[in-house]
């Protein structure tokens, strides 16, 4: 299978029981199969956070005014739900297989930061480009508020997301 974004061949990665095609080395974009979705629903946040850092390379971003095709459908051309050149973020959906295509760069480089002002910054990231995002897909129709409750357990497989929580609820994280 090949990246949409990039046409790097993919890797298969099994994270947690959940298979993921990742494009390691180029753009760092992962897709995730409507098979994966349920069995998302049961994993702890934050336990497929190694992907969201799988190794990328520098500059891989011309693609990005450009419409992807699926890469398991081939012909079908994948919707965007989001796009920030700012956020450095992009989440694609095929209509055809209800498949993923998500590159969290944005975030990924947040993971870097010390972790004091991590928190801060992953807080900024989910209020500013996620959470306006979901709830706009919620508010269209019942199918899109489906496919808003996948992705953001998607996110929050990749992301604990702890961030979010309320400071007297987090007491106990490490
Ligand atoms: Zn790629
Ligand atoms: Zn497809």
């Amino acid at each position: 299978m090949k990246c949409p974004a990039c046409q790097n061949e993919l890797q298969e990665s099994v994270v947690a029981g959940v298979t993921i095609q990742t494009c390691l080395g180029e753009c760092g974009g992962l897709w995730f199969d409507r098979f994966q979705f349920n069995k998302l629903k049961v994993l702890k946040p934050g336990i497929g956070k190694s992907l969201l850092t799988i190794e990328r390379a520098e500059g891989v971003k011309i693609y990005r005014g450009a419409e992807h095709t699926c890469p398991a459908c081939k012909t079908t051309l994948l919707y965007r739900h989001f796009f920030s050149a700012e956020w450095d973020t992009e989440i694609n959906q095929c209509s055809k297989c209800g498949g993923f295509w998500i590159d969290l760069a944005g975030l990924a480089k947040l993971q870097s930061l010390p972790a004091n002002q991590r928190k801060q910054a992953v807080e900024k990231y989910f209020i500013t480009v996620i959470d306006e995002k979901l709830s706009e897909m919620r508010l269209l129709h019942g199918d899109m508020a489906e496919q808003a409750q996948v992705l953001k357990r998607i996110l929050q497989f990749l992301c604990p997301n702890n961030e979010l929580t309320p400071p007297e609820q987090a007491v106990g994280d490490p």
